[in-house]
């Protein structure tokens, strides 16, 4: 997913909780720049609910880099969770105990430099 710093400053700060329509919510969203590990700050990003999933894109800024660093996920009805990784989808986990945590952790991919 690519996202201009434009894009990312239009986009709303999350607010918690996330209740999406596949049926999960989400208490709290950490992301964790993929080049330093820092964890990011100001995550803003937008939701759109499809019959069989939600789809969830949002970017934050890694302070250390001065990058802008974006994730896209899917949460499918069936318990599913994928990620966008460069073009493609991809399961990040298929099993029930994720519907237990509130609290996710991503590890986001998408390293934009952040152009002000
Ligand atoms: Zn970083």
């Amino acid at each position: 997913m690519i996202i201009t710093a434009k894009q990312y400053v239009e986009m709303s700060p999350l607010s918690f909780p996330l209740k999406l329509k596949s049926g999960y919510t989400i208490t709290e969203l950490v992301g964790e720049c993929s080049g330093c590990g820092a964890l990011l700050r100001d995550l803003r990003g937008e939701v759109k609910e499809y019959e069989n999933c939600s789809d969830l894109r949002f970017a934050g800024f890694c302070q250390p880099c001065k990058t802008l660093v974006t994730c896209r996920f899917r949460r499918y009805r069936d318990g599913r969770f994928e990620e966008e990784h460069d073009g493609h989808w991809r399961i990040l986990v298929k099993v029930t105990w994720w519907t237990r945590i509130e609290k996710l952790l991503f590890k986001l991919m998408g390293r934009i430099p952040w152009k002000s």
